[in-house]
């Protein structure tokens, strides 16, 4: 492709709206623009670059036996209804509206619910199974913070892929090669990846992983440990021991006065006391219920554990008369002595605490040497908190990192949930009703091509991994000469003719402007014809990764280079 007749608009600034390296070098280097919040429009250059990715996805996916479909992303909410995600997820997430005919319609989130209702009374006997099928797909979501480019839009490209058995066994069986697949697919894009096992054994029964790449720009925070590779996210993350204190001798509790003094914060400052001496009280209202939870002061309550141990389906703190009601005084100054009517709930940690400080359930008040068993009772003892750099790992016991992730795929056990709501049934051997059982298996496709360029730059530009550049070799044409123009177009024809993907720089502009746009674009190969090498009879390489340069004949630079190229 001759540049001349090529559109890649290159910019030399940053744009002012962007965060992410990858979203700036997107914009500059002409792969993308935004068309509004959350919705972008792919150039010439950076469609390219997603195709290498799509064709990555479609190999390894067919290697697997899956097969490749193509589904509406318009739906009728009524299939949604069905499953009862029409609340749960497009109330929440989902656009709809209702069409000219009355028509309540969603734009899809996603497509578990169309693709059961696509094989259902289709696929209804053991012999059929088992089957995998995936789209390459629009998704739309009304996300609440789009940003980062292409790494959070609302409207986003994803790989959906499905599978459907007749037992667990070959469940068992399909999610590890949808595993395998994205393993591959992982390594091919050049990623450095973490397989985060998304349930460890806690959240009962469904299995789940996500493959994270560590990134600033994520929004997942991940426990990893160099010691045994165990990755967990921090939702699901247990905590084991972690630093306990020795017991002190236990002290008689006393009443302080703390006017205005309602975080952790203020009164650990006030009191000139460490967080860790305070036991925060938290009261929570789990479905109909409050629940009182007791944390350390310098630690985070994880909702997601809590949930599960009280085993509710909604969550949420009280709010200001709630707390009221509860604890008879206000917000900030709750805490579990003499408070009545309600379980409590602690964090291991608050076990090990002695002489600590709570609120009085009263304005202006806390209690001091407040002691477990002596001044309040607990209900039950559990594991509440986030993880974090003070806690070992739980498997190995050894010193865990904290990291900053990007969730680039989620693979799933999904049971028959869909199934079950879409009445998806098959017969056995013997003639017996089953539901089919389903997995489900996302890569996000255009968030897969910036955590490559993410994780794939320097401070000149995007360094294309091989497999995904857009172009294999650049010609820089840097003289105006006719014997350079002659070299380089003979060059760009032959190395086309055999089917090379070169981009050829053919502008009429500077030098520096060539190579500075080269860097910027970051193909791998820079071809380079200027006069400094026609003057010994060679022609310039650079590689774009590595910096490093050489210079080839004239003569035989055509062949040499398809040598290189086929490398
Ligand atoms: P996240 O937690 O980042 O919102 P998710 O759990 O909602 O992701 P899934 O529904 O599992 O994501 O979708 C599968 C994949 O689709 C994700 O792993 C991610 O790569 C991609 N993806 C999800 N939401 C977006 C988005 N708003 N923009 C771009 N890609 C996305
Ligand atoms: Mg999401």
């Amino acid at each position: 492709m001759r540049w001349s007749d090529y559109y890649l608009p290159t910019l030399k600034e940053n744009p002012r709206e962007a965060e992410a390296q990858s979203h700036k070098l997107m914009i500059r280097a002409g792969l993308i623009r935004k068309l509004a919040a959350g919705t972008y429009s792919y150039l010439p250059f950076g469609l390219k670059a997603l195709n290498n990715v799509e064709s990555i996805i479609r190999q390894a996916m067919s290697e697997k036996g899956a097969l490749e479909v193509f589904l509406p992303a318009l739906h009728p909410l009524e299939i949604w209804q069905k499953t009862g995600r029409d609340v749960t997820l497009i109330d929440d997430v989902g656009y709809s509206f209702i069409d000219r005919h009355g028509n309540k319609m969603v734009l899809g989130p996603t497509h578990e619910e169309i693709i059961t209702a696509l094989i259902q009374g289709e696929v209804k006997s053991y012999k059929q199974m088992p089957l995998i099928l995936y789209q390459i797909q629009s998704k739309f979501r009304d996300e609440p913070r789009p940003r980062f480019g292409v790494i959070r839009s609302k409207e986003f490209i994803m790989k959906d892929a499905y599978s459907f058995d007749v037992d667990e066994k070959s469940l068992n069986e399909s999610y590890k090669k949808m595993q395998e697949a994205y393993c591959q697919i992982m390594d091919k894009c050049g990623l450095d990846y973490i397989m985060v096992e998304a349930d460890p054994g806690m959240m009962g029964g469904k299995e789940s992983a996500e493959f994270m790449v560590i990134s600033d720009s994520g929004e997942d925070m991940i426990v990893h440990c160099f010691g045994c590779g165990y990755a967990a996210s921090l939702e699901a993350a247990p905590c084991v021991g972690g630093e306990l204190k020795k017991k002190d001798k236990v002290l008689k509790i006393e009443v302080i006065d703390t006017p205005g003094k309602s975080t952790v914060e203020d009164v650990a400052r006030a009191l000139k006391i460490p967080e860790a001496n305070l036991i925060k009280t938290l009261i929570y209202k789990a479905d109909d219920s409050f629940v009182a939870v007791l944390m350390r002061g310098d630690k985070r309550i994880n909702e997601t554990k809590l949930s599960r141990v009280l085993n509710a389906q909604h969550l949420k703190l009280a709010n200001d008369s709630e707390i009221e009601d509860v604890t008879g005084g206000p917000v900030g100054f709750s805490g579990p002595v003499k408070l009545k009517g309600v379980k409590i709930i602690a964090d291991f940690l608050v076990e090990h605490m002695s002489n600590a400080v709570t609120g009085a359930n009263k304005a202006d008040k806390h209690f001091t040497n407040v002691n477990i068993n002596k001044d309040f009772k607990v209900n039950l003892f559990c594991d509440l908190r986030y993880i974090d750099v003070d806690d070992v790992c739980p498997k190995c016991h050894k010193k865990i990192e904290i990291k900053r992730t990007m969730e680039v795929g989620h693979i799933f056990k999904l049971g028959t949930k869909y199934t079950d709501s879409l009445n998806a049934k098959f017969l056995d051997e013997n003639g017996k009703e089953h539901l089919i059982i389903m997995g489900c298996y996302g890569i996000g496709v255009n968030r897969v091509l910036a955590a490559i360029i993410e994780l794939n730059h320097d401070d000149r530009g995007i360094v294309w991994p091989q497999e995904i550049a857009p172009f294999k070799a650049q010609i820089l044409l840097l003289d105006e000469s006719k014997e350079a123009v002659s070299i380089a177009d003979d060059l760009y024809g032959e190395l086309s003719f055999e089917g090379f993907d070169v981009l050829y720089d053919d502008r009429n502009a500077q030098a520096g402007v060539k190579f500075k746009d080269a860097d910027l674009i970051g193909i791998p190969l820079q071809i380079i014809i200027g006069s400094r090498g026609l003057k010994k009879g060679n022609i310039e390489i650079k590689y774009r990764g590595s910096n490093k340069k050489d210079e080839i004949a004239i003569k035989n630079a055509a062949s040499k280079l398809k040598k290189i190229l086929t490398m």
